[in-house]
């Protein structure tokens, strides 16, 4: 058989980038289809940009913090056009050195739609052309949902539109209690926008640890209007206000509701039932260690399999690919140890097991735990507590998981991640000498 390209990736988002500058790097041939723009959810519509937007509200903190430390400052004001200017000017830069990138790896980019044809035949819905391809990832991601499915749902906006508001929402209702819909209530409250956070949960960030949980509502609480244990029955327009009906009767009035309810792979149309793919329960392609499909010749990476939605991971996954298929040097993902963080104010960094999950996995365990006023607040006044905590499998010594939520937690997991991944104990993290005066320095004394 006679192949035009050795590679053909679908998706030009965090996994399919990566799987295809290094398969391009071992020799291979390799064209990459994309849609939208090359840089996916996260460098387009995602990490980047809500980031950069954490980073925004994050100085109304500060300027509040500096009167206690001697600094007076006029009553700071926010422009939310410029950072919309200045926001969207970096992802379009950023946009540009993944093309650049892919294209001085000698990728080929079709800047359209692909579909699956055949185990070797991709069409290019745009140019009509069909493209015979020894091997096809599939790396296509997922979308937000607009769920729930009540009355007037559809006048709701997702994590895709929030990223096009043209002003600062001056109300914004938040639906959801995952990382998305906790991040955004939080960069909304910080910029200035009366916000609600409605979750149906009576905790946020479920699978997080419950501690960590707790102390993320209450310091929510005291920033926004947060509202747990109910959930929308209704959305209606009514003049300028968009209300929302919930489920005890009350109303909330917005100029947006944005619903983060949860993603779903992108498979409509892709042509998988031509191959004989089936999608599981949660629309996700099936996939092994090695991110093969049950087709000889297709693979599929990032989120579109569900395994752990993350950038870093995607990467890793599209990177493990390649180093396997066209580098000779077989390679897959540890899916278990992945540290996190969630960019609410304050921050949560995780890695490991929660303590309900270690007591599971382990039985025996110990739980060390710190809750603190950090030094910073000791001046500035500001009502915020640090959480760390760390947990130990007796049996072993080895530290299974460690949360941290306070300010910078997700740098600092960063670094806590390869010691917990290295298998440090919690000796090893005892006869570490402490970095003083930090918050850090915690996770070494803890006795
Ligand atoms: P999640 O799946 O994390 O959260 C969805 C939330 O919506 C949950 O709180 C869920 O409640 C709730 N929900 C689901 N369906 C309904 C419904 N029908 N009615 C009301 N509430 C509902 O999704 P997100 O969209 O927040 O994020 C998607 C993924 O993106 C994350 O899992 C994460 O992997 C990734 N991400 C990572 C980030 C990071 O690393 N910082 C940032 C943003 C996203 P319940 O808990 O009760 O099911």
């Amino acid at each position: 058989m006679s192949f035009d390209v050795d590679l053909f990736v679908i998706g030009g988002g965090s996994g399919g980038v990566r799987a295809a500058r290094i398969a391009a790097g071992y020799g291979a041939k390799v064209m990459l289809a994309e849609e939208y723009r090359v840089g996916g959810t996260c460098v387009i519509r995602g990490c980047v940009p809500k980031k950069l937007m954490v980073y925004a509200g994050r100085f109304a903190d500060e300027f509040e913090d500096a009167a206690g430390f001697g600094w007076s400052v006029e009553p700071p004001r926010f422009d939310w056009s410029v950072l919309k200017r200045r926001r969207d000017a970096e992802v379009t830069r950023l946009e540009g050195i993944y093309d650049a990138n892919l294209i001085r790896s000698g990728v080929e980019i079709a800047p359209e739609r692909a579909v699956i044809e055949d185990a070797h035949t991709i069409r290019l819905t745009g140019s009509d052309r069909r493209v015979r391809a020894e091997r096809i990832l599939i790396a296509v991601g997922a979308h937000p949902v607009k769920e729930p499915a009540v009355p007037g749902i559809e006048l709701a906006i997702t994590s895709n539109e929030v990223f096009e508001l043209e002003t600062r929402p001056e109300r914004i209702l938040v639906v959801g209690g995952g990382y998305i819909a906790v991040e955004f209530a939080g960069v909304f409250a910080a910029l200035g926008s009366r916000t609600a956070l409605l979750h149906r949960g009576e905790r946020l960030l479920r699978g997080f640890d419950d501690e960590v949980r707790d102390a993320l509502a209450e310091a929510y609480g005291r920033r926004m209007d947060l509202r747990l244990g109910r959930t929308v029955s209704s959305l209606e327009r009514r003049g300028a206000d968009l209300v929302a009906r919930l489920d005890d009767g009350s109303e909330i009035a917005a100029d947006h509701v944005l619903v983060a309810t949860g993603r779903r792979p992108n498979v409509a149309g892709l042509g998988l039932d031509r191959v004989g793919i089936a999608t599981d329960a949660a629309g996700a392609i099936p996939v092994d260690a090695y991110s093969r499909t049950c087709v000889a010749s297709i693979w599929a990476v990032g989120d579109v399999t569900n395994r752990a939605n993350l950038t870093p991971v995607a990467i890793r996954e599209g990177h493990a690919f390649a180093d396997t298929e066209f580098g000779g040097k077989p390679a897959c993902v540890d899916h278990r140890l992945i540290p996190t963080a969630v960019f609410s104010t304050p921050e949560i960094g995780v890695v490991g097991h929660t303590e309900a999950a270690a007591r599971a996995a382990c039985g025996e365990i110990d739980v060390y735990k710190a809750s603190f006023r950090p030094m910073k607040a000791t001046l500035s006044g500001r009502e915020e507590r640090i959480l760390m905590k760390v947990i130990v499998d007796c049996a072993s010594d080895r530290v299974v998981g460690v949360h941290v939520f306070g300010h910078d937690a997700g740098e600092l997991i960063q670094a806590v991640g390869i010691a917990v991944q290295m298998g440090a104990t919690k000796a090893d993290f005892d006869r570490t000498i402490a970095v003083h005066p930090t918050a850090a320095e915690e996770l070494v004394t803890m006795r």
